[in-house]
């Protein structure tokens, strides 16, 4: 795995320095596939990212899953990171026990639907995209742009684009079915900014949230406590939340990227490794996944995971670890400035026993 790790690591440098140093390299191809995707039907349709999120979800999945059970001697079954006592939560065969995709359908219409929902009723706004093409996805007439007001709701020029714009619902359009794209690629240099800085940001929200959840018995009792509640981990366990907790990971995903701006190529992109990250994070075996090609201490990964999903005390962040150390930091420090002062207050209350002050 060493010389996997090295590889990856050259390869990775080497991609994203071109894609820095020398966007010129990489136009022609972005160029390309813009153009390519921009006459794609689905690529055009607003329940894209929804489809495009679950099919990879199912693809980690399985994937994963099919590593954690397969009882085959070649190739062997990755070492588990997370050995829970007793033998009840496997198989015979020593592996894991997971669920059969047939009983599987409901959790999938769970998945899908609220998603489905918001995609055909919001209308999809992407910098880059003129407030003409905007206003015309959503079933209104360009020129209601002029008479918008702030609380109209096809004033979508003056609201930003983090706040919701409601379809224009009409017989001739009933629903939101396409999304606006923007006519332009991207360089290479603002895919990688974009995809690195939005990865991070999501990282950080998600801390801050994930954490809360722990934090607040209500949170925890009434949106994450399925998400722990289970045997030993394994990649199924990721999708396995409370519709709530499952609204917020996506919104939270949806607003970091908003929030920069981001491509519609960026978010082509940061969907495979969000989806992917966050499987290998719950698929309980130690893998080559994405924390061992990050410099070392940098990345979660499957084995910090783990020790979140058994104890709850550590790995709020999702992919990197300064969150959770910055938190370890601070929480342990004041927790050792109190010990301090509980030992300094003993201690004086000693002395002040042996002088004989307390006695009176
Ligand atoms: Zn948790």
């Amino acid at each position: 795995m060493e010389r996997q790790i090295l590889t990856l690591r050259i390869v990775g440098a080497l991609f994203i320095g071109s894609c820095l140093l020398a966007p010129t390299l990489w136009q022609p191809a972005l160029d390309a596939s813009w153009a390519w995707l921009l006459r794609r039907s689905l690529f055009n349709a607003s329940y894209f990212e929804t489809l495009w999120t679950v099919s990879l979800y199912i693809l980690f999945e399985s994937y994963y899953v099919s590593l954690a059970t397969t009882s085959k001697p070649r190739p062997p079954m990755p070492k588990r990171v997370d050995q829970r006592a007793g033998r009840a939560h496997l198989w015979k065969n020593g592996t894991v026990r997971v669920r059969k995709l047939r009983g599987r359908l409901s959790e999938l219409v769970v998945y899908v639907a609220p998603l489905l929902l918001l995609d055909l009723i919001l209308i999809k706004k992407f910098k880059g995209v003129a407030w003409q093409d905007i206003v015309s996805s959503g079933g209104y007439e360009p020129h209601s742009l002029l008479n918008a007001t702030y609380s109209s709701p096809a004033n979508i020029k003056s609201t930003n684009f983090l706040a919701p714009s409601i379809h224009n619902f009409s017989f001739s359009s009933p629903l939101q079915l396409t999304r606006a794209l923007p006519p332009r690629p991207i360089t290479s240099r603002r895919l990688v900014v974009e995809l690195l800085s939005s990865l991070v940001l999501y990282d950080a929200l998600f801390f801050v949230v994930h954490l809360s959840l722990h934090k607040i018995p209500f949170l925890y009792s009434k949106l994450h406590a399925t998400h722990h509640d289970h045997a030993e981990i394994h990649a199924q366990i990721t999708n396995r939340l409370d519709l709530g907790e499952r609204l917020l990971l996506v919104l939270t995903a949806n607003f970091s990227l908003q929030i920069i701006g981001a491509h519609v190529m960026t978010r082509t992109a940061f969907v495979p490794a969000f989806v992917l990250f966050l499987v290998q994070n719950h698929c309980g075996l130690d893998v080559l996944s994405y924390d061992k090609i990050l410099p070392k201490g940098w990345g979660a990964g499957p084995s910090v995971h783990a020790q979140h999903h058994r104890l709850g005390t550590t790995g709020y962040a999702p992919y990197l670890r300064w969150c959770d150390d910055l938190y370890e930091r601070l929480t342990s420090s004041r927790s050792n400035v109190e010990a301090q002062r509980r030992k300094d207050s003993e201690k004086m209350a000693r002395l002040l026993d042996k002088t004989g002050v307390n006695s009176d």
